[in-house]
């Protein structure tokens, strides 16, 4: 029995934290997800404001604070505009 190296299986890694017995890596994967076969997935979600050609973040409705105030300020035209553009590009959840 090799007792000096993580716990989980394939981690060769030396023992960090000897009551978990698990290594640094699988240490801090435990404090941070609370699992340790959770790994960070750089799956990013680009979350940008619905309209075209426009790319800063979303505030609401999927729409830019820029955006998100013209809509709420603006014309019951203009919103309309807006509701097609946003209910053809995104999902609104
Ligand atoms: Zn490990
Ligand atoms: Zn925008």
């Amino acid at each position: 029995m090799n007792k000096d190296k993580c716990c989980v299986e394939g981690c060769s890694n030396p023992i960090k934290v000897q009551t978990k017995q698990l290594c640094e890596m699988h240490y801090t994967r435990l404090r941070r997800h609370g699992n340790v076969h959770i790994t960070y997935k750089p799956r990013r979600k680009i979350r940008t404001c619905a309209v075209k050609n426009c790319d800063l973040d979303i505030k609401s409705l999927g729409l830019c604070h820029r955006h998100y105030y013209a809509y709420k300020t603006s014309s019951p035209d203009y919103r309309k505009h807006l509701d097609q553009i946003v209910l053809k590009t995104k999902v609104i959840g």
